[in-house]
């Protein structure tokens, strides 16, 4: 954990439990994240894994990991991992071993059971068009089933018989019995077992009936000992439920559901159902496509995790609106970049420049330190030699006002090295500048040139001595800010085709052989990541951007 982690920012969720531990309602807390494992895990999930582990760490106290495992059909061993994987990259550790929703299926059977003998479920036959009907609408009550009344003996009966896998999928399920004039939809009896045969991650077969979502999570936070059960927004509606069930069923505690708000990011989607349909038709690379919002995405981009609990700790938690520029969550991650990675030289659209006036086949070294406030990040050497490659925008024949880069005539500090001047551009027959022949002023190193000022300094590496580097440049994967805000467009079409651009550069070859997933800033253009898929030490570089030096995206808009 990094220094800002131990900065605490106030909210009404911190209020609470320090009240609940001040008061003595609880001696320590005890948080969950509970991620169905249908999907990889988002900007959003991170947000709540930095709240429910964070609070955990602060308080002295505890979170487990549980996955809501009720959905077979849509969970997959692959997702599980994956969001391990991602909650320890994020720097979290749970407690204990991993628990699942479907540890609990069995004491779930029996809890529903329970509710049965009491007289408090029952086992419906309506269709699911008929339960629509039957349910009412928001400004009319709902009517009560017809099987409602049906005695517990033979509910009990249905309902093992429904376990035994007697009946076909969807045709009876089992009921909460609440109150159908209930101004809370979730309260109209709502269905809490369904007959789905579906093969499971973790339990097979061995069940045709599941539970649903509402009367399986409280109980497995019951069943954990949890104290504060934090989750989004919209289950706001669905704490009458949570407290329902609890309330019914000799469960070892009653949890408290606090909400707050769900996390939108600008210019992408916080959405696993359309975060799967990128993935599936190949709208992008993958689940860990640079461009993506996912955990995963933002790793392989070269994101840091210290970056992103920043920015879970930077946008607060509240029950109002959370949408979030995107340029919040990239200073976060630049700031973090910007005090702890090495920095290098590479140039991404190169141009051969040739010093006339420096002897061919000679190399000279200099050694340039890899941060100017952190000498113990040490020093490497930076060779020169008769021909170096720089940057195409850094020379301009034409050049705008204020320009201090490199003009015919003009001259330029090659950072770590001399000042040159630019003698002669070399064109193509299409008149494209393809080289720049300059000399150095050879009494320019490490000092000041006699008699003149130079401003510019540029970036450049030794065409002997440079690696050939793939450089991956991102921008926002889409070209409005609420990509799913659009009633008659689909969010597909809003797609940016320019959200990738692939370069063939040059890099300074004290990078050689570093391991994917190591970090630099290349001067003057950006933070950037070796590649954890494509990025071969000695053999093939591939550079990935994480974050330009500077928020220039949010002026250009603006
Ligand atoms: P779904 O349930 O539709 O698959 P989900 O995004 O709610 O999608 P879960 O796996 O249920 O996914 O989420 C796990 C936890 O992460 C939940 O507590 C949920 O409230 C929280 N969460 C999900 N999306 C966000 C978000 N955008 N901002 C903050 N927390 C989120
Ligand atoms: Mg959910």
């Amino acid at each position: 954990m990094s220094s800002s982690d131990n900065v605490r920012v106030p909210h009404f969720i911190r209020n609470i439990i320090e009240s609940d531990l001040a008061g003595g309602k609880h001696k320590a807390i005890v948080t969950r994240f509970p991620p169905e494992p249908n999907g990889y895990l988002h900007v959003g999930h991170a947000k709540s894994i930095c709240l429910n582990f964070g609070l955990a760490l602060d308080y002295h106290g505890k979170c487990n990991l549980r996955f809501d495992d009720t959905n077979p059909e849509k969970e997959s061993e692959e997702y599980a991992q994956s969001i391990q994987d991602d909650v320890h990259w994020l720097g979290f550790q749970w407690n204990g071993e991993v628990h699942w929703a479907s540890d609990y299926f069995e004491a779930l059977y029996d809890y529903a059971a329970d509710l049965i003998g009491q007289g408090k479920a029952y086992v419906c036959d309506l269709t699911p068009d008929e339960m629509r009907e039957y349910r009412g609408t928001l400004i009319a009550p709902g009517k009560n089933s017809p099987y409602r009344d049906r005695a517990v003996a033979e509910n009990l009966d249905l309902f093992a018989r429904m376990r035994a896998g007697e009946f076909p999928d969807g045709s009876k399920v089992l009921r909460a019995k609440i109150d159908m004039a209930s101004p809370n939809i979730n309260m109209r009896d709502p269905v809490i077992y369904r007959i789905k045969r579906a093969h499971h991650i973790r339990t097979g077969d061995q069940w045709c009936i599941y539970p649903m979502y509402d009367y399986t999570h409280c109980i497995s936070d019951a069943l954990e000992n949890i104290t504060h059960s934090l989750c989004t927004l919209e289950f706001e509606d669905h704490r009458p439920l949570y407290d329902w069930v609890l309330d019914q069923l000799p469960v070892p505690c009653h949890p408290q559901q606090i909400e707050f708000s769900r996390l939108e990011l600008q210019y992408t989607l916080t959405s696993k159902r359309k975060l799967n349909q990128l993935v599936t038709e190949k709208l992008v690379a993958g689940w860990d496509d640079p461009r993506m919002p996912t955990i995963t995405g933002m790793r392989r981009r070269g994101y840091t995790p210290e970056g992103i609990r920043e920015f879970a700790r930077r946008i607060g938690i509240s029950k109002s609106d959370n949408v979030v520029d995107m340029s919040v969550l990239e200073g976060c991650i630049r700031e973090d970049m910007e005090v702890r990675m090495p920095r290098v030289m590479a140039v991404v659209r190169p141009l051969k420049l040739v010093i006339t006036n420096f002897v061919a086949g000679e190399t000279q070294s200099r050694e340039a330190g890899f941060h100017p406030n952190h000498p113990e990040f040490g020093s490497r050497l930076v060779p020169f030699s008769k021909e170096i490659w720089i940057e195409a925008d850094d020379f301009a024949e034409a050049p705008p006002p204020g320009w201090q880069r490199l003009v015919p005539g003009g001259e330029v500090r090659l950072r770590y090295s001399y000042v040159i001047k630019c003698d002669e551009v070399v064109k193509d027959a299409a008149g494209n500048v393809v080289e720049l022949r300059c000399s150095i002023d050879p009494n320019t190193l490490g000092k000041n040139p006699e008699g003149r000022k130079v401003k510019g300094v540029i970036h450049w590496v030794s065409a002997e001595h440079a690696l050939p580097v793939e450089i991956r440049l991102y921008d926002r994967l889409f070209t409005v800010a609420e990509p799913d805000g659009d009633k008659e467009h689909d969010f597909r079409e809003f797609l940016n085709p320019h959200s990738l651009e692939v370069l063939s550069g040059w890099v300074e070859p004290a990078v050689r052989d570093v391991p994917p997933e190591t970090r630099y800033q290349f001067e003057r253009l950006g933070y950037f990541c070796a590649d954890r898929r494509d990025h071969k030490p000695g053999e093939k570089l591939v550079f990935n951007r994480a974050v330009t030096l500077k928020d220039s995206w949010t002026k250009e808009q603006g």
